[in-house]
């Protein structure tokens, strides 16, 4: 492979990781089936995002850096949820209700959940 994969590369997949683990306990909140960490439904589609925004349900299984990657950038990719589309940004499952900066904790939000949306006609 002629792409390494770089130390920000990592970085960028570990937040990939978190927003979607948050997005996944978002759906646990909502009663969702899940298996180990991930709804069902997510399994089912098999739909993976890269960490430059590609979306598919193939991969490619690299044993040399043990991660599984996009098939278009060689990059790391996750198992993404089966309404996701190649080229958006991943929704947030919460809204900043308020920042500011804690004398202790430094910069926090006040994030509040938001219910799912409702499938909207295309
Ligand atoms: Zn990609």
């Amino acid at each position: 492979m002629d792409d390494k994969i770089t130390t920000a590369d990592l970085k960028r997949y570990a937040d990939l990781r978190r927003q979607l683990d948050a997005l996944s306990e978002a759906e646990r909140d909502r009663g969702s089936p899940m298996f180990i960490n991930r709804p069902d439904a997510w399994f089912e589609a098999g739909l993976w995002r890269c960490i430059n925004g590609h979306v598919s349900t193939r991969y490619l299984k690299s044993e040399e850096t043990g991660l599984d990657l996009c098939l278009e950038c060689e990059k790391p990719l996750a198992l993404t949820f089966p309404e996701d589309t190649e080229g958006t940004p991943l929704p947030e499952p919460y809204k900043v209700v308020s920042s500011q900066v804690h004398p202790e904790l430094g910069y926090v939000e006040i994030r509040q959940y938001l219910p799912k949306e409702t499938p909207d006609a295309h």
